[in-house]
């Protein structure tokens, strides 16, 4: 892997070739095949990396890191949420464990020399996953990449904190899609992708690491609840877990949307995104339902 330095944007790109080497790299997901084995059922470990960390019950594992097969860093890993190839993230027995394993690989990755690690969860062709089974990465650079270069200085500058500030008149606004005790389920008032939402911790907190015990709970919830409502429009989605290392500014969030169409011409040519559906449409349709789908 080779970092090429952008000739205008001045913006790093990973040069990952053998990324190309993936089965069905370019032809979408393996989602619907039966044909070939799961690399991600257990039975199959032998065709994955031996695991960096397992969580274990009754002498079988219930999630499992890896380091990637086809790497695009140095520091990049899969986690495996469930040995359950369709459990959905609201069915899966510990989603707990999977949110502490996303905490380890993030410290043990930071650890091992990344600038910044993405944690990320690609669920569906459309939304870039190439493998069916559900699953998460951990993928770490050595560099702060420019959306949380940007968003880390928003926190430096401002007074105080932007997005503990958002809380209320996102609330007053109908805008909350639901609330814990310790987290606040919302649709940004500036979202750039259809139906996207965020998770965002009620205590000022700026890395997964610092999650305690309720609000791991809590977390593993509304992420199950965001998923189920993602999947009535969508069979695709990802979430992104914002961390702001060594920022203590920053405040930790999750963001999440359905995948419907792909970023297109407009979006990549200015970096500017053509928002189509209403926030207060998205909160509604995230606490009741999307028409033609009642649960
Ligand atoms: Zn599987
Ligand atoms: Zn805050």
């Amino acid at each position: 892997v080779k970092i090429v330095p952008g000739i205008l944007s001045a913006e790093p790109v990973l040069l990952a070739p053998e990324r190309a080497r993936r089965p069905h790299a370019f032809s979408g997901a393996v989602a619907d095949r039966t044909d070939v084995a799961c690399p991600f059922c257990p039975g199959n470990e032998d065709l994955t990396p031996p695991s960096s960390v397992e969580v274990r019950k009754n002498g079988a594992w219930t999630a499992r890191a890896f380091p990637n097969k086809y790497p695009a860093s140095q520091w990049h890993e899969v986690i495996v949420d469930g040995p359950d190839h369709n459990a959905t993230f609201d069915r899966l027995n510990d989603p707990r464990a999977v949110l502490r394993l996303y905490a380890n690989r993030y410290g043990a990755l930071m650890a091992g020399g990344a600038s910044y690690v993405c944690l990320f969860k690609n669920h569906g062709a459309m939304a870039g996953a190439s493998i069916a089974h559900p699953h998460s990465q951990a993928l770490g650079v050595p560099f702060l990449p420019p959306r949380i270069r940007r968003e880390a200085q928003t926190f430096r500058a401002a007074a105080s904190c932007p997005l503990c500030a958002a809380i209320s008149p996102h609330q007053s606004r109908g805008l909350v899609i639901a609330e814990t005790a310790s987290f606040v389920w919302l649709a940004p008032e500036s979202s750039t992708m259809a139906h996207e939402q965020w998770l965002v911790p009620r205590r000022h907190q700026h890395e997964i690491s610092a999650l305690n015990d309720e609000e791991v709970h809590d977390l593993a919830v509304l992420l199950g609840r965001s998923s189920v409502r993602m999947s009535e429009i969508s069979s695709s989605f990802n979430w992104l877990f914002m961390n702001f290392p060594q920022e203590p500014a920053g405040h930790f969030y999750v963001d999440l949307f359905p995948r419907r169409t792909s970023v297109a011409g407009f979006e990549l040519a200015t970096g500017t995104f053509i928002e189509v559906i209403e926030p207060l449409e998205t909160a509604r349709a995230f606490r009741e339902g999307f028409p033609g789908h009642d649960r």
